[in-house]
């Protein structure tokens, strides 16, 4: 299972945008990007090129595909779901993408960021209606109720988690129980809902070429 393993901050500052890789770091001052003399990085990096047509939307995939911790391939294969599902493909492959489990155990505010999520679910430390899931890009449906599973919530980490739970705000899609550490998937999010500017269809002429 492939993931990148890089400096985080260095893709914010490539995409000149915040992508929330970071946990806490991202919402305090420290973050770099609140630096307005923030630059690209690399040697030439204080010179920001004008961008081609193709490059522009080459960044939005880029961005899009950081922010959710996916790589090029899995990228690729949800841009086809999408795109065989009825309805706008640029809608249909964020609602894809904000399915993803590792994404959801975020949101929910069982984790810092969405490489924490990931291990954590890796971890087995999360159940779907009940069933244990260790897949992070297992793909959840309106509906469906995700919880923190019991051997979990007796450890020091689970500890720290919940008492942080309320540090991030709750999107209005999900629903959440302190109490059992548990959400619930009310509805999948519209792009315009999401916490970065991301503008998709950019993507989809990118892969419509
Ligand atoms: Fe680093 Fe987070 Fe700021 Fe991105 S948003 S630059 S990951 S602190």
């Amino acid at each position: 299972m492939a993931r990148y393993t890089g400096p985080v901050c260095k893709l914010c500052r490539r995409e000149n945008t915040k992508l929330f890789l970071k946990g806490d770091k991202c919402y305090s001052a420290k973050c770099p990007i609140n630096n307005p003399r923030v630059q690209a990085p690399g040697q030439h990096g204080a010179r920001r090129k004008k961008l081609t047509e193709y490059g522009v939307q080459l960044r939005e995939k880029q961005k899009a595909k950081r922010y959710y911790g996916v790589l090029e391939k899995q990228f690729a294969t949800y841009f086809d779901m999408a795109n065989k599902k009825s309805g706008v493909t640029g809608d249909n492959l964020i609602q894809i993408l904000e399915s993803r489990l590792d994404n959801n155990v975020y949101r929910l505010g069982f984790a810092q960021s969405r490489a924490e999520a990931r291990q954590l679910v890796t971890h087995r430390h999360f159940t779907v209606n009940g069933k244990p899931v260790n897949i992070p890009s297992y793909l959840v449906k309106p509906g469906d109720v995700i919880a923190v599973t019991d051997s979990f919530k007796d450890s020091s980490k689970c500890k720290v988690i919940a008492e942080a739970i309320d540090s991030r705000p709750l999107p209005t899609w999900l629903e959440l129980d302190k109490e059992k550490l548990s959400g619930k998937v009310v509805r999948l999010p519209e792009p315009s809902e999401i916490d970065i500017s991301l503008e998709v269809h950019l993507i989809v002429e990118l892969y419509s070429k």
